[in-house]
């Protein structure tokens, strides 16, 4: 059973507080369409301090941790299902390295590159593997796509 069909892959983005404050969500948009994938669920959260920290619980031993959950907590973000062939992996080689500042010298083109201010400030992420895809896909939405849903949480903007 495969709800994504032959070939297909699913991964969980988010453009963090900073990148939709910094207005990067157009670029950052345009970026995933040129790039053939499908967004197929998408809404603005903003986490609070417990959903984020559960969010990021494998990280919670780390010295950046409370520096994090309060990165993350700061505005809304927008959460967004991205579907194609290898989905994880190739949203990852988008985003690029985890410190925007390196991004800038060791992958100009990435992502965090452009909108990713240092290592905590990156204004996106991307599940890195297929089981931490699907952990938090069911985080922030508990129908697969295509499915019957009575909520209201598609297409959402702010
Ligand atoms: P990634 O988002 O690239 O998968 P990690 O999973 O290692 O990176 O870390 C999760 C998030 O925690 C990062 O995207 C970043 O916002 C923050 N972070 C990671 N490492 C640090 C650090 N050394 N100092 C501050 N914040 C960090
Ligand atoms: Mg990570």
């Amino acid at each position: 059973f495969c709800v994504w069909g032959i070939g297909r892959e699913a991964t969980l983005a988010i453009i963090k507080p900073d990148g939709l404050l910094g207005n990067y969500t157009e670029t950052i948009k345009a970026t995933i369409a040129h790039s053939g994938f499908k967004i197929s669920r998408e809404k603005v959260v903003q986490l609070d301090e417990e959903g984020a920290a559960n969010f990021y619980a494998e990280h919670s031993t780390k010295k950046f941790f409370h520096g994090l959950i309060k990165y993350m907590t700061s505005g809304p973000v927008l959460v967004m299902v991205l579907e194609k062939e290898n989905a994880v992996s190739n949203w990852r080689s988008l985003i690029g390295p985890t410190d925007g500042r390196k991004a800038k010298i060791t992958h100009p083109d990435s992502i965090r590159a452009i909108c990713g201010a240092d290592v905590e400030k990156n204004c996106v992420h991307g599940s890195d593997s297929p089981q931490s895809a699907e952990r938090e896909i069911s985080f922030f939405f508990d129908t697969p796509s295509g499915s019957q849903r009575g909520g209201d949480d598609e297409h959402d903007e702010l």
